[in-house]
């Protein structure tokens, strides 16, 4: 359901507080004034700095103080006028340390009287801030104000290009292509941060072109990153990048395809996501950001435990703020990283069920192509209800990687280091890195075997600062330097047998040639180890 057609069902159930959370008063004004309009109501706003006004002229000057000015409110109530009041600057004065006890008492009498005695009114409460804690909370219902959709974004970039384009000096490219791209660069911003990225972006070179998409991607970056809970990553990698994991990887690639508006006429859904979950350093945060540069979408991570903020609502405030960015952002990919570490870290239990809560459901329902690609390293903290059927489309097991994987990592590896895999002795280095030199059921982890790559280079380079004849990167350098190593496998077996036992019964093993894991974990037994 649309914003205005939610709030409006709120209006005629004649809900008598209702605060809506934003930053864009400009916007949301407007919005809320054509609501009004389309109900008939008048539309009388409130502000500290001019108290009661309608139509741009003020009510009374008294109404100033809060008090007076919801006597005037009731007084209008009274005449069974239908208004819509919008107060702008009232949370400060009803919660937190400046609140006011007359203001709160007046303001949740008046909100009992339009329930009790037929007022055909409702107040508004315009707020940046949804942290009310206090009394009134009771009587407040919260209301979500989205991000302008791609249709608004479209309309401010064509209104802002015909405001300039004639300007002398000032050279706009207005072609269907470039303004496709600023408004998909655009996209998860409010209309004022889309007009200061605009505005400068005119200024700087006084041109706006495709060259400018690249700006407003930083800004966005720097933007999101301001709210804390977000980050949006950026990279080149391709799945390419990923050695081994291939069903997981086949998997990915074929809902690939899936966004297309064509991919919806054929009668495809948007897949929904993935859970992997795992063994840590096997590539499942590489993944999370090789796919979404696969698919040429953004990606947006979301730190779990930045969700929870330190006043009661807020936390819930946080991820809805968030699931709000990225819906605004869509198509992208959503990665929640070790997504069972938010969940412990809610604090008391009921936020932390609050917060996942609002997750799921919004899992559940949402049509947006959000893909969401959460991870997660430790299954005992998962609650069952993110395992049910319906919230992913798969749950996915990596293990540590098998001979043919540890191969591709490896190759992938040292060609990084701008040398030809070729030239070395790959099998001998499968051999070296797996359970033929390790013992049974340890083998080096996919960042282990990055960083095998890196020391042995480092290794090379200090003979070759020594003035040794033989300098450059060597098997012999693989051979001293695996010496070192004590495999992350080899110390935490008992944790990573838990984890294949409970994969065999929840999860799809992400490689093609991961036959092992039920056979070792249906006899073993187990002790129950957080990783
Ligand atoms: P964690 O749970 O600890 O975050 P993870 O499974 O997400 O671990 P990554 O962060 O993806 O692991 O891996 C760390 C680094 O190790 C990667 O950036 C990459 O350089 C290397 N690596 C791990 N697995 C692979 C792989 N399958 N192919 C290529 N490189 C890999």
């Amino acid at each position: 359901m649309d914003f205005t057609t939610e709030l409006k069902n709120y209006l005629k159930a004649r809900y008598p507080l209702i605060l809506i959370k934003s930053s864009e008063e400009d916007r949301l004004t407007n919005d809320l004034k054509k609501v009004a309009k389309e109900l008939k109501h008048r539309f009388i706003t409130w502000s500290i700095a001019s108290g009661l006004q309608h139509d741009g002229q003020s009510l009374d000057e008294a109404s100033l103080e809060l008090k007076r000015a919801l006597d005037i409110c009731e007084a209008l109530a009274k005449k069974d006028e239908p208004i819509l009041f919008v107060f702008y600057d009232l949370v400060p004065l009803i919660s937190g340390q400046g609140a006011s006890p007359i203001y709160q008492r007046r303001i949740k009498e008046f909100a009992l009287n339009i329930r009790t005695k037929g007022y055909r009114c409702n107040c508004i409460i315009v707020s940046y801030n949804a942290d009310i804690n206090s009394s009134v909370e009771t009587e407040i219902t919260m209301l979500d104000y989205p991000l302008p959709t791609r249709k608004d974004v479209e309309k401010q970039i064509s209104e802002f290009v015909m405001q300039y384009q004639s300007e002398k000096g000032i050279k706009i490219d207005s072609s269907k292509k470039t303004l496709q791209a600023l408004t998909s660069a655009a996209l998860g911003l409010t209309y004022s941060e889309i007009e200061n990225c605009l505005s400068r972006a005119l200024v700087t070179d006084k041109s706006l072109d495709i060259e400018d998409v690249k700006s407003i991607v930083n800004e966005k970056k720097q933007i999101i990153r301001k709210s804390g809970i977000l980050e949006y990553v950026e990279n080149k990698l391709s799945l390419d990048d990923v050695g081994g994991l291939s069903v997981l990887k086949r998997w990915l690639e074929l809902r690939g395809h899936s966004f297309s508006e064509e991919a919806k006429d054929f009668g495809l859904n948007p897949p929904k996501g993935v859970l992997l979950v795992g063994i840590p350093g096997c590539g499942k945060s590489l993944t999370a950001k090789c796919i979404a540069s696969a698919w040429s979408m953004p990606l947006l991570k979301l730190d779990m435990g930045k969700v929870f903020g330190r006043y009661v609502g807020d936390s819930e405030a946080n991820i809805r703020q968030a699931l709000k960015t990225a819906e605004a952002i869509a198509p992208c990919v959503l990665w929640i990283d070790e997504i069972e570490k938010g969940l412990a870290s809610g604090g008391d239990s009921g936020t932390s069920s609050r917060v996942f809560g609002n997750l799921l459901s919004w899992m559940q329902d949402k049509t947006s192509p959000v893909f969401i690609f959460a991870t997660a390293n430790n299954i005992r903290n998962l609650p069952p209800e993110l395992l049910r059927k319906g919230r992913f489309d798969e749950i996915f097991f990596v293990d540590l990687p098998d001979d043919e994987e540890r191969k591709k990592i490896l190759e992938i590896h040292i060609n990084k280091t701008g040398r030809k895999s070729d030239s070395f002795d790959l099998d001998k280095l499968v051999r070296l890195s797996g359970e033929s030199n390790f013992g049974d059921e340890v083998r080096l982890a996919g960042a282990e075997l990055e960083a095998w790559v890196k020391d042995s280079l480092l290794e090379a380079y200090s003979r070759k600062v020594s003035g040794e004849k033989e300098s450059d990167l060597s098997m012999k350098d693989f051979e001293d330097t695996i010496k070192r190593f004590v495999p992350m496998a080899k110390m935490r077996q008992e944790d990573f047998k838990e984890l294949r036992e409970w994969a065999n019964e929840n999860a799809v093993s992400a490689s093609a040639t991961n036959k092992n894991a039920k056979a070792e974990t249906q006899t073993s037994a187990g002790r129950k180890i957080d990783f």
